[in-house]
């Protein structure tokens, strides 16, 4: 693969021109082109691959929201500045507090708007709450899953009558002297090259997890995890960024896992922890507080032996997680080990029960890791165990944007008609794993895909 290229623009010819260009057919990419649609603008997708999924259709396709109907249907009190103040305390304060406040506020009316313009039939999530959330304000689709998510998207930008060019490959940034991209260049899958003219550009291409070169440079520490995103995701937003001068933030912040089934390769949903589960390593032994979330879980479950951990829960809460389409995956291909007492599922872990056992009777308010138990039940017969590893879902780190998506120049001030959304603009999780809230990853695709169609297509009407 040639690398990505920023070029000048002067005497290039474009074959075509798109009021707005959308690089990307994932979440990000779906909702700026029908925002911009909407907004009046005839936008232009460009999807490397030939049926637009991207890491969305890998996720479970939970969106975080405050202030939604279906959250005062059900009686739950929340508001943007509630949800905006959870995203900081995880980020410690990093998040940038403009870009933050825009997408809260944001992701309530872009979810209905999705529902009452495009039919995404969305509804809360009640029976548990991701760690860092204080209110029950997760939003998804009747399976759960982020592939009928992707589906419902690209069904609405087909009947909105969006043009989505697939197989196509965004190559080359032709910019101006001022900055202004006039266009890209694609590469066809047989190799040959086209060129597209836009008056306004967004990237949604997402970020590098899919670039094993830039995933060791920023974030060593999952150098060797396993990548459970999209292997489309292969960094040209930071590339394009570096060459442009862009101003890039928080490359090393990303959205681990700690909970992948191994060698199966099956998410585990972190309910079967929040509801009072327990991680252990292959001696028995807890190595944390595994309420503080499942995304810094991934280094720590990597730094046990062999790499590896067990998920260790019961029959009731296995009940909870087999609402998640890949749990039922997960039991259906055998990983999820059942047994009538510890020291049996101790004998099919191949540990020693006695360490499994005081693992499992270990509690506090808080306990030696810090995890409060307060108001947990304890887990009871039949108990359930999965193998499990650490895994990289997708970065969080990218080009820094103003809170109406344009990308920030790392000299000060914005280009002039750059936008980034979703994984290819820097997340609301600051600089480590840990900063990491549930469901930041596809808040940003939505609300900022909304704002990137919006405001592109007023710029590009402004033209
Ligand atoms: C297993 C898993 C579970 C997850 N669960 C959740 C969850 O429940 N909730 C949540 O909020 N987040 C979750 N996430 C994160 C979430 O999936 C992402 O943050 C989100 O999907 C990003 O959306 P996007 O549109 O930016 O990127 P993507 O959905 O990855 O779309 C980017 C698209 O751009 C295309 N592309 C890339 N480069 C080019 C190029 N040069 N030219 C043309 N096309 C290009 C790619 O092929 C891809 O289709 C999960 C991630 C994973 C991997």
């Amino acid at each position: 693969m040639t690398e990505p290229t920023v070029a000048p623009a002067g005497g290039i010819a474009f074959g075509a021109e798109a009021e707005v260009l959308i690089v990307g057919g994932g979440a990000a990419g779906m909702v700026a082109a029908l925002a911009a649609a909407e907004a009046g603008a005839e936008p232009v997708v460009v999807e490397r691959e030939a049926v637009p999924r991207g890491s969305t259709a890998l996720s479970a396709g939970l969106i975080p929201a405050a202030g939604t109907r279906w959250q005062r249907d059900a009686g739950i009190a929340d508001d943007a500045a509630r949800f905006a103040d959870d995203i900081q305390r995880k980020a410690k304060g990093e998040a940038d507090a403009a870009v933050l406040a825009a997408v809260t506020r944001a992701i309530a009316p872009t979810l209905e708007w999705l529902a009452d313009a495009h039919g995404l039939a969305f509804s809360v999530v009640t029976d548990f709450l991701y760690p860092g959330h204080s209110a029950h304000r997760m939003h998804g689709l009747a399976s759960r899953s982020g592939a009928e998510l992707i589906d419902r998207l690209r069904s609405a930008v087909e009947r909105a009558g969006i043009a989505v060019a697939t197989e196509a490959a965004a190559r080359t940034l032709f910019v101006a002297g001022d900055g202004t991209v006039r266009g890209i260049g694609i590469a066809r899958p047989d190799g040959s090259e086209e060129r597209i003219g836009c008056r306004a550009l967004v990237l949604a291409c997402n970020g590098y997890g899919g670039n094993r070169a830039l995933v060791r440079r920023h974030i060593p520490e999952l150098a060797e995890a396993v990548w459970f995103g999209h292997d489309g995701n292969r960094g040209e937003a930071v590339l394009w960024g570096e060459a442009l001068g862009a101003e890039l933030r928080h490359l090393a912040g990303h959205q681990g896992h700690g909970s992948v089934a191994h060698p199966h390769g099956i998410l585990i949903t972190w309910a079967v922890i929040m509801q009072g589960g327990v991680q252990v390593n292959a001696l028995g032994e807890r190595f944390s507080d595994e309420t503080e979330g499942y995304s810094e879980q991934a280094a720590r479950v990597l730094a046990q032996p062999g790499g590896i951990a067990w998920d260790v829960f019961d029959e009731r809460i296995a009940g909870i997680a087999r609402q998640f389409e890949d749990f039922r995956s997960a039991e259906a291909a055998g990983a999820v080990l059942r047994a009538g007492s510890v020291e049996a599922l101790a004998e099919a872990m191949k540990m020693p029960p006695s360490a499994l056992a005081a693992s499992l009777a270990e509690r506090g308010a808080p306990d030696r890791f810090g995890r409060d138990w307060t108001g947990v039940a304890p887990l009871a017969p039949p108990y359930c165990a999965v193998r499990v590893t650490g895994a990289l879902f997708h970065t969080q780190g990218g080009l820094a944007i103003r809170e109406d998506a344009r990308v920030r120049r790392a000299a000060g001030g914005v280009f002039p008609n750059l936008f980034a959304a979703g994984g290819a603009a820097a997340g609301l999780s600051g600089s480590r794993a840990a900063g990491y809230l549930s469901g930041n990853g596809l808040l940003t695709a939505v609300a900022l895909g909304a704002i990137a169609g919006r405001e592109s297509a007023r710029l590009s009407r402004a033209v």
